[in-house]
């Protein structure tokens, strides 16, 4: 379809025409508020919102001018959640040939489903790490505008994967492959740069890269580095010149000292950590995001007959090392941010990792920033996210008791606010 310069003026002021002219003021009315993960709870208190942000935040329940007022006067309140790493649009389980039957289209569906339950478990933003050619994108607008209850997504898109690695098609005759690639593989740097150029054409919001093998893909190639070093600096330098940050995920040792070397922005999982190479991360400031709950999630499925013989050889094997991984981190100064590969176990679910982290040595104090301010640095949201104060986004969840003396009375969220909308 064609339309002319002048039917496409009519278009736009009829769209502004539409828009609503003075957006609503909203007052919570807070037992208790967290600001910052930093602050101790401030007692009772008023927050007022109006066009998706926070105005104010005053001491007391007194009279405030707003169109309507929210009762939260028996609840904590503080700042929505921040999980980096999750699979909306897609549910754990199931076997791996319906990559071959079910389209992109119901991955969306899938996900729309799964964006509901994460918010209500009070995620009000997650880092989309992987996934159909489009289906995150088309999700992400969805929860933006509000036509699907969700959080808002920050989304990788396709993951760039080398050829019959992580991250590709594996497991069926060739031809079958081929036809299912999703055109995200790469090899050798020039290659690998110029997929970054097109997955940031396409719209990704973040670079995702398998940078070693990984468990729950049909491949007995170890757990080891798959790009090169020279295919990882590419890739980092392209996205950060484009203004993009990259995640990696990554498993074996070494893999993961070449993806903290080439400046790539946070390791995904970090399975094998070892000194030298939490040394690289400390040294180029990468982050570790440690998705505890995939591991707890796939060791339910173990022996079920859920994965196959190749699979479920890889968890058993990767199983112990999941449970000293945040300490062994944080021993050589290692920045710990949440993140819990939701898709890989049950969506919702995302809340329970924030004790598997603290069962390693952080505090409650540290595990509740390490899914707020910390998570929100590394989006580069902090002045947005991750926070309640004037000018933040109305971001905001309440609970039931203090996070701050038991991080668990995260697992229950009474109320969500994304973006100042409220949530069911
Ligand atoms: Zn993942």
């Amino acid at each position: 379809m064609h339309i002319g310069a002048k039917a496409l003026a009519a278009l736009l002021g009829a769209a502004l025409a539409a828009a609503p002219l003075a957006a609503e003021t909203v007052a919570i009315r807070a037992g208790s508020v967290i600001v910052d993960a930093a602050a101790e709870p401030s007692g009772p208190a008023t927050i007022l919102i109006a066009d998706g942000r926070i105005v104010s935040i005053t001491p007391g329940h007194g009279e405030v001018a707003a169109d309507r007022t929210i009762d939260l006067a028996g609840k904590t309140v503080l700042p929505g959640l921040i999980d980096l790493h999750t699979h909306l649009t897609g549910d754990p389980g199931g076997d791996f040939w319906k990559e071959a039957t079910e389209p992109d289209e119901w991955d969306v569906v899938v996900g729309a489903k799964n964006a509901r339950l994460t918010v209500l478990a009070g995620f009000t933003t997650v880092r989309e790490a992987g996934s159909g050619r489009e289906t995150a994108f088309a999700l992400r607008r969805g929860t933006a505008e509000g036509l699907v209850p969700g959080p808002r997504i920050i989304a990788a898109g396709p993951p760039l994967a080398i050829i019959g690695g992580h991250g590709d098609t594996n497991g069926f005759r060739p031809e079958v492959n081929e036809l299912l690639d999703r055109g995200f593989t790469c090899t050798g740097p020039v290659e690998c740069a110029a997929k970054v150029r097109l997955a940031s054409q396409n719209g990704a919001d973040v670079i995702k890269i398998t940078a070693t093998g990984g468990v729950l893909s049909q491949q007995g190639r170890g757990l080891e580095a798959h790009f090169t070093f020279e295919e990882m600096k590419a890739i980092a330098d392209t996205a950060h010149s484009l203004g993009l940050k990259v995640m990696a995920h990554a498993h074996g040792a070494r893999g993961i000292e070449l993806s903290a070397r080439a400046g790539i922005d946070s390791i995904e999982h970090g399975t094998y950590l070892d000194e030298a190479a939490a040394r690289a991360m400390k040294a180029s400031g990468s982050v570790l995001v440690p998705t505890l709950m995939a591991l707890q999630g796939v060791s339910e499925g173990l022996g079920k007959g859920v994965y196959t013989p190749v699979v479920e050889a890889k968890i058993r094997a990767v199983q112990p090392l999941m449970d000293s991984l945040v300490r062994r981190a944080r021993q050589f100064g290692v920045t710990v941010a949440f993140g819990t590969d939701a898709g890989v176990y049950q969506h919702g679910r995302n809340a329970e990792e924030l004790a598997l982290m603290r069962a390693q040595g952080m505090s409650d104090r540290e595990v509740l920033a390490s899914a707020t301010t910390v998570a929100a640095r590394v989006l580069g949201m902090e002045s947005q996210i991750g926070r309640l104060a004037p000018g933040y986004s109305a971001d905001i969840i309440a609970v039931d008791g203090n996070p701050l003396t038991d991080i668990r009375v995260l697992e229950k969220v009474g109320f969500v606010m994304v973006r100042g909308r409220v949530i069911e």
